[in-house]
This record gives C-alpha cells, structure tokens and sequence, in this order.
C-alpha cells in the first residue's frame, strides 16, 4: 500500500545529499513524498564563500532536484526562517511550522537531520521535528529517521554529544544516478573534491555505507522511532 513520507530539511539539498536516493526508492514505489525546507537558503552560510544565493534560483534548483527524484513542485513547503539562524527564533514558531504540514498531509514515515550535525539549522530542525512528532495518541507518524549530510554531520567535532551511528540502511544501487542528477541542480551549492560536499565525496558515501552492510551503494540513518502495529 502506498505510504505517506515527509522530508523535513533545514536547506534546500539537504533533502538530496541525506534521502535523495530513498525519495525516489519511496517515489518509485508510488509512495507520496511530501517535502519541507525551513528556510529559503539566503543569507550568510556557514561556508562563507558560497555567498548569498538568490532564493529563485534556490528555489528553481530545489525544483529541478525533486522533479529528478519523483516530488511534485505541489508537495514541497519551503518556510521563509534565517538561514544559518534558526536557533535565533522561539522554538515554538518552527515546531508549529513543521506540526502545519505534519497535520496536513499526515505522514507516516518521516525523514529528518542529525542531532548531532555541526550546522545548527539542522540540529533545530531535528528537534523541532521530534516535537511536532510526538507520539501522543492518534499520532500518524510511526517512523522517523534522521539522515547524514556530508559537510554537516561529518564535520561535528569529537566532543558531540550525538555520534551519528547508523541503524538503518536503504540499498539505493538503483536510485544512484537519480541523487546524482539531484545533486547536479544543485550545482551551487556543490564544491569540488576533496570537499565533503562534492559529488564525488557524496557518491563515495554512498558506496561506502552501501560497504558496511554487503550493498554496492546505500544510505544510512539513526533510526530515532519505529512503532510496529
Ligand atoms: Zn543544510
């Protein structure tokens, strides 16, 4: 039977660089994924040297991306929040923010950030998608799982409260070349080797997490809730 999935991302490609390959595995199974960035990508990011980015083009990027991996344009909530700032907000605007599409187009499976990930957009928005999430009665969501983004989860320091240690491994040989042309609409946000956010390095990821598990190419996750009816 086909699923509802939302992907909650601080950025646009957060979504391809940490599910890209499992949004079109759920896409190409006739699963409804349902997809939100919190915030429009303009503004200072932590690496400096992307400077600020027209949110149109961000936009039309995120666009090319989804469309490549089976999301309609209709199913994608883009959230106007700072970028690179969400802890500079009341906690209780980006959970309500999240609770909106969550009550909306009622989710079953639910992919998000790290908690553990350098960029404090992402850590904001794991918590923020654990509240809106809450297992209350009668809650929708009955999976959640929190995903890497190469140049974010890999760069948190030693001291990190949360390593991000994987439990779950979705084999996405089939779907590689769909991340990597996400990817490639997103060629502005992407560097060159050996930068952790580079096609290569992101493609070396895949084969390696695929590695770990006897796969050719996967994705890994923290499996924060799973509830088995
Ligand atoms: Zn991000």
């Amino acid at each position: 039977m086909a699923k509802t999935i939302l992907v909650v991302a601080a950025h646009a490609d957060d979504e391809a660089l940490g599910c890209g390959g499992t949004i079109a595995k759920h896409t190409s199974a006739g699963d409804a994924v349902h997809v939100i960035f919190l915030t429009d990508g303009v503004g200072a990011r932590s690496d400096s040297s992307l400077g600020a980015i027209d949110a149109v083009a961000r936009n039309s990027a995120s666009v090319a991306a989804l469309k490549v991996l089976g999301v309609p344009e209709a199913n994608v909530t883009t959230f106007s929040f700072p970028d690179n700032a969400l802890d500079s907000l009341p906690r209780l605007e980006i959970v309500k923010a999240v609770e909106s599409v969550v009550a909306l187009v009622q989710p079953e499976i639910v992919y998000t950030h790290h908690a553990g990930d350098l960029n404090v957009d992402h850590r904001y928005a794991f918590e923020a998608t654990m509240t809106a999430c809450r297992p209350q009665p009668g809650c929708c969501v009955r999976e959640i799982y929190s995903f890497e983004v190469a140049s974010s989860t890999g760069w948190a320091g030693a001291s990190c409260e949360h390593a991000f240690i994987p439990t779950r491994f979705v084999n996405i040989e089939t779907e590689m070349e769909q991340k990597m042309q996400a990817l490639k609409a997103y060629s502005e946000e992407m560097r060159e080797f050996p930068h952790a956010r580079s096609l290569r390095a992101v493609e070396t990821l895949a084969l390696y997490r695929g590695s770990q598990v006897g796969l050719n190419a996967a994705e890994a996750f923290v499996v924060e809730r799973s509830i088995q009816l």
